[in-house]
C-alpha cells in the first residue's frame, strides 16, 4: 500500500500545482501510516522540491515519445506506476492535465474518484474527502468506498509544508504501447503567464469601452508579475482573447489576489473567481455586485483610479528595492 502523485514538470521545474499536490499525498500518506511516490512524467531541473515536501521516491519517466498532451498515454503511465507501487491513493492537481488524466485513471481501475478535494481525507470512519462544489459555493463530504481511490486536489486549497526531506530517484520506462490519440504538434499560444497558475491576477471588462484602453490593465500586471484576465463579454466581442475569460464558461481560477476593474460581478463571472483569496474591485457604480464579493474596493472610474495605482505601486518597488 502507498499513496503516488502524479506531476508534470512546466518549463523543466515542478509546478506549484504539482507541489501542493505532493505535499498533500505526502500528509496523506503519513495519515495512513505508509509512504508517497511522485510520478515525474517529463525531466524538471527541481525534483528535490518533491523531498522537501515529503516524497520518499521519485519515478522519473523521460519527455521523449511522451507530451503533456497525451492524456492516453499519460494515464497508462500512471496505471504502471500504480501497479509497480501498488499504490492504493492516487493524488493529481485539480488543473488542466489532471482534469483530463484522472478520470480515465479512475475508470480503469474501477477506482472511486473525488474531483476538487480541499482538504485531507478524515479516515476516522471509512475515507471522507471535502469537495467544492457548485462552483465553490458550498462543500460536499464524499465517502469513497473503492479499494483504490483517485483524488484530485483543488489548486490553493492546501498550504504547502516543508518536511526537509530527500525523494530517491528511480528511472522508469512504463509498457505505453500505442495511444488512440496522437498528439503531433504542440504551438504555444502566449509566453505570458499561466493564468490557472498566477499567484496575482489583474482583470477587466466591459467598464475598460474599449480594447485599446488595455494599456493600464497590461502595465499593472506586468510591474506586479501577474497574469491578465477578462469577463465573457470582452472575449465575445473581440477585446480580448478567449483564453483570458474566466467565470462559470471560461476559466476557474484560485489566485492569491484577484483585481476586478470595470467588472460588475454577475454570478456567472463569479463562479470562476470566487475562490479568490483576495478580492479586490475598482468600479465607477457603488451598488456593482461585485462589491458584495470584495474585501477591498474602490468606487471610482478605472481611467482615474489605474494611473493613480501604478504610479503607487511604482514607488512602493522603488521604495523597497
Ligand atoms: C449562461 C451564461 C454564462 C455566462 N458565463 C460568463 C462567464 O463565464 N464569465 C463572465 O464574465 N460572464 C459570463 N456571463 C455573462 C455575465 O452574466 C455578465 O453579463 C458579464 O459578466 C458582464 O461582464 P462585465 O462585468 O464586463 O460587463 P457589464 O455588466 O457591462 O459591467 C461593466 C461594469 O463596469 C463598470 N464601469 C463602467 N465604466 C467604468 C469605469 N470607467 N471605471 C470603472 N468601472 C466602470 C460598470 O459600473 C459595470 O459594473 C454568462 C452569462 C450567461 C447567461
Amino acid at each position: 500500500m502507498s499513496v503516488l502523485v502524479y506531476t508534470e514538470p512546466h518549463h523543466g521545474k515542478i509546478s506549484k500545482n504539482a507541489t501542493e499536490a505532493a505535499s498533500y499525498a505526502s500528509k496523506l500518506a503519513a495519515l495512513l501510516g505508509t509512504t508517497a511516490t511522485a510520478l515525474v512524467c517529463g525531466e524538471a531541473s527541481d525534483t528535490e522540491t518533491l523531498g522537501q515536501v515529503g516524497i520518499s521516491k521519485i519515478l522519473q519517466v523521460a519527455s521523449e515519445g511522451i507530451s503533456q498532451f497525451d492524456t492516453q498515454k499519460l494515464s497508462k503511465a500512471v496505471q504502471e506506476a500504480v501497479r509497480k507501487e501498488m499504490a492504493t491513493v492516487i493524488v493529481f492537481s485539480h488543473d488542466f492535465s489532471g482534469k483530463a488524466i484522472a478520470p480515465r485513471v479512475a475508470a480503469k481501475l474501477q477506482a472511486g474518484l473525488v474531483a476538487g478535494a480541499v482538504s485531507l481525507p478524515d479516515t476516522s470512519n471509512g475515507f471522507i474527502v471535502k469537495k467544492a462544489v457548485f462552483s465553490g459555493k458550498a462543500f460536499a463530504h464524499v465517502s469513497v468506498t473503492s479499494e483504490v481511490k483517485v483524488i484530485s486536489l483543488l489548486p490553493n486549497s492546501f498550504s504547502v509544508e516543508k518536511t526537509g526531506g530527500t525523494a530517491s530517484i528511480e528511472s522508469f520506462l512504463p509498457e505505453i504501447g500505442k495511444a488512440g490519440v496522437v498528439v503531433k504538434e504542440i504551438r504555444k499560444e502566449s509566453t505570458k503567464l499561466s493564468l490557472t497558475e498566477a499567484d496575482l491576477v489583474v482583470s477587466a471588462g466591459r467598464g475598460m469601452k474599449g480594447p485599446e484602453n488595455w494599456g493600464n490593465i497590461e502595465e499593472l500586471a506586468t510591474l506586479m508579475g501577474a497574469a491578465t484576465a477578462c469577463s465573457r463579454p470582452v472575449a465575445d466581442i473581440g477585446w480580448r482573447p478567449h483564453h483570458e475569460h474566466v467565470g462559470q464558461t471560461g476559466l476557474a481560477i484560485r489566485p492569491n489576489l484577484y483585481i476586478a476593474v470595470g467588472i460588475s460581478g454577475a454570478i456567472q463571472h463569479l463562479a470562476g473567481v470566487n475562490g479568490s483569496k483576495v478580492i479586490v474591485v475598482i468600479n465607477t457604480d457603488a451598488e456593482a455586485p461585485f462589491f458584495k464579493a470584495a474585501d477591498y474596493g474602490i468606487v471610482g472610474d478605472a481611467f482615474q483610479v489605474l494611473p493613480k495605482l501604478i504610479e503607487a505601486y511604482k514607488q512602493f518597488k522603488a521604495s523597497n528595492n
